[in-house]
This record gives C-alpha cells, sequence and structure tokens, in this order.
C-alpha cells in the first residue's frame, strides 16, 4: 500500500525524518479504540498500541493518537505494534472532555478541510454557522460551509449572499444529499489524499451525504424527530477514516459530528475578521468594545457598517471561551498544586530518613 494513499506528504516525511533515523515507520491511524488503534503502514493494516514510555511522557489527554493522527511505530506482525511517537498535527478538532474540569480531547487530527454543514429548513441559523467557523478556524482545517436541503429553500440566492456575509472568504456551496447529483458542489474539495471532515449540528443530512459520497448505506439516516432525541444513529462502528472511491480521505467519529465549542481567541478573531479590523482604530489597545468611549466597533454599529447580531455574537463567544480558558487554568493550578504537594511529601521522607538516630 502507498501512504500517499492515506495522505502521506513531503511535510509529513520531512517531520518523521527524525523517526525514521531511529528505525521506526510511519502509520496512519485510521480508528481508534480505547487502548488498541487500527493502522494503516507500507504493509497493510495493523493494530497498534502505545509505548510503555510514551505513555510514561504523556501529559495529556491531547498527547495521545487520535484518528487521522501520523505515528512512529515499530513492529506489527502479529502483535500489535508499538506507537513510540506522534508527528505535530496539521490541525486537529477538539472537544471538552467528559467531567467537570475542562480539559481538551482532540477527536480528529490531520483534516485538511472541514464542511460546516447547515439545513436550509426551518433550523437555519447565522449564529450557528459563526460559530462552528470559530471552531474551524480554531482547528487548523479549512472550511466549506454546506447549505444543505438546498431543495426545501427557493430563495438560495439571498441566503447565499447572507452566509457569505459572515464568513469573508470561506467558500459556501449548497447541497441537496437526497437527491441524485445533489452533491457536486462537494467534489472539487474532494481531492485525492486530502483529509476531510464534516460538522454540523444533527439532523442536517450529514449522514446522508457521507452514504451518498461512499456510495453504500454504512450509517443509518433518521428523520429529524428521531435525531432529536438522539437515538443511537451508527447501525455498524464502522471504521473512522475511510477512502471515498475517489481517493480523499474522510474522517467520521462519532465524537466529530457534533463538537461542543472549543475555541481560542485566534480562531474567533478570524471568525469575526472585520470586526478585529474595526477595532484596530479603537481608542484603547484592549478595547473591550463594550462601553469604552472611542470604540471604533461600536461606531460601525453605529453608522451600519457593522450588523450589531454580528457584535452580539463575537461578544457572546468570546465570553463563553473566557469562561473556558478559566475553568482550564484552574484545572491547571490544582494539578500544580498536587504536584508541590506530591514533592513536599517527597522531601519530607527524605528528611524524615536522614534523621539523625540519637533524636
Ligand atoms: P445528520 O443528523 O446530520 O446525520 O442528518 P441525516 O443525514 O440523518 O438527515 C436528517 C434528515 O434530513 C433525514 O430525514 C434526511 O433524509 C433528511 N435530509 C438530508 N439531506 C436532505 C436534503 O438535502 N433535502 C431534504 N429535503 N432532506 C434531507
Ligand atoms: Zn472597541
Amino acid at each position: 500500500m502507498e501512504l500517499a494513499e492515506y495522505g502521506w506528504d513531503a511535510g509529513f516525511a520531512a517531520g518523521f525524518a527524525a523517526f525514521a533515523e531511529r528505525g521506526l515507520s510511519p502509520a496512519r491511524v485510521i480508528k481508534q479504540s480505547r487502548d488498541l488503534a487500527t493502522l494503516a503502514t507500507r504493509s497493510g493494516q495493523v493494530s497498534g498500541e502505545v509505548s510503555g514510555r510514551f505513555r510514561h511522557e504523556a501529559t495529556c489527554l491531547a498527547d495521545y493518537p487520535v484518528v487521522g493522527d501520523w505515528v512512529a511505530i515499530e513492529g506489527g506482525g502479529s502483535d500489535p505494534a508499538l506507537i513510540h511517537g506522534l508527528l505535530p498535527r496539521r490541525s486537529a478538532f477538539t472537544r471538552k472532555a467528559a467531567g467537570e474540569v475542562t480539559e481538551a480531547q482532540v477527536v480528529a487530527a490531520n483534516v485538511d478541510t472541514v464542511f460546516l454543514v447547515s439545513g436550509l429548513d426551518g433550523d437555519f441559523n447565522l449564529r450557528r454557522i459563526e460559530r462552528y467557523l470559530t471552531t474551524a478556524w480554531t482547528s487548523g482545517a479549512e472550511p466549506v460551509i454546506v447549505l444543505n436541503k438546498a431543495d426545501l429553500r427557493p430563495d438560495l440566492r439571498d441566503v447565499i449572499t447572507e452566509v457569505a456575509g459572515i464568513a469573508p472568504g470561506v467558500p459556501v456551496v449548497v447541497s441537496s444529499a437526497r437527491d441524485a447529483g445533489g452533491l457536486e458542489a462537494l467534489e472539487p474539495f474532494l481531492l485525492a489524499g486530502k483529509t476531510i471532515a464534516f460538522l454540523g449540528s444533527s439532523g442536517v443530512g450529514k449522514s446522508t451525504m457521507i452514504n451518498r459520497l461512499l456510495g453504500e448505506e454504512r450509517f443509518q439516516t433518521a428523520a429529524v424527530s428521531d435525531a432529536a432525541a438522539g437515538r443511537g444513529r451508527h447501525t455498524t462502528a464502522g471504521r473512522e477514516l475511510v477512502r471515498l472511491p475517489g481517493g480523499a480521505l474522510l474522517i467520521d467519529t462519532p465524537g466529530m459530528r457534533e463538537l461542543q465549542l472549543w475555541a481560542d481567541e485566534e480562531g474567533l478573531d478570524r471568525a469575526f475578521d472585520e470586526i478585529e479590523r474595526h477595532a484596530s482604530r479603537c481608542r484603547f489597545p484592549d478595547c473591550r468594545h463594550e462601553q469604552e468611549p472611542g470604540c471604533a466597533v461600536r461606531a460601525a454599529v453605529e453608522d451600519g457598517t457593522l450588523d450589531v447580531r454580528r457584535l452580539d455574537s463575537y461578544l457572546k463567544l468570546r465570553r463563553e471561551l473566557r469562561f473556558m480558558v478559566l475553568k482550564r487554568d484552574v484545572k491547571t493550578r490544582r494539578q500544580e498544586e498536587k504536584a508541590a504537594g506530591r514533592r513536599f511529601a517527597a522531601q519530607l521522607k527524605e528528611v524524615k530518613k536522614h534523621k539523625p538516630r540519637y533524636q
């Protein structure tokens, strides 16, 4: 098997040089279950697990390989291959790990293009698209906005203009996943060796699209009402990274489909590019565009250059992001305190050990 079929290229090869010197081989994670990964290698598919040393050196969840990752492996015959290293990710989709504290859990790596799918039915919502864009820009993948269910909307031109207005520079395409030929607009992005993924709320038509692209009923599609009830959608567990007939690679993990917002301010600023441009003219460099005098962003709203809904949406997302960072910081601090506690206990033990015997 050629690794290029799984997206291997000169850039990854360069990143791999140091591993190659250690006699390791490259492999891509195409499925990840609890401890065992399925890997695509030059000599076919093998299963693999991280080495003890890898586990020892990992400091957080995000250090572990996930679907889409390129890894450096040893062996892989009848025993599982040992994963010794992880190549730097070109992009990573992250969500909040389950639990009280905020920890990043990477659910897919090295996605080149992400389709942000909305349905042009009653559920259509520009603010939600902004949210997905923020997540997409944070991930490092290139977003493409897909407006599905075009068959339900007569005034396509207006809606495309509206969407283009909140997503400068992002391709906007329309599709009709139910109709034969209704996915033509996606084709220019389905390039051989490129990794794609779908993001969007439940019921917008992602499974229908994926089935069509795969040319088989791999996932059960559900009526919107079923989708809302959140009943089990996947008929088969399936593989998580698959090659489409045309050679593009599709990552479709249950965790990928509906990510809770996980983003950073850089992603936010990119999604709200024009607000950033106005902000450069605010009187105070740290202007929050709330009540400050000389705020160029507020002025832009006043004179009609900037839609107030756009600003509200930006401020709301920013508040959410900051809250998330705050929670994350609390967690880091707790971890540091714990580590300090352990160090102190260790020192205490040392001191006790060396306590003079005559005491
Ligand atoms: P998912 O939750 O995003 O995976 O959505 P599904 O693919 O399960 O689709 C939800 C519902 O929308 C199903 O009843 C589909 O048949 C329907 N649907 C999907 N795409 C289209 C479309 O382009 N037009 C119309 N009218 N319905 C669609
Ligand atoms: Zn301002």
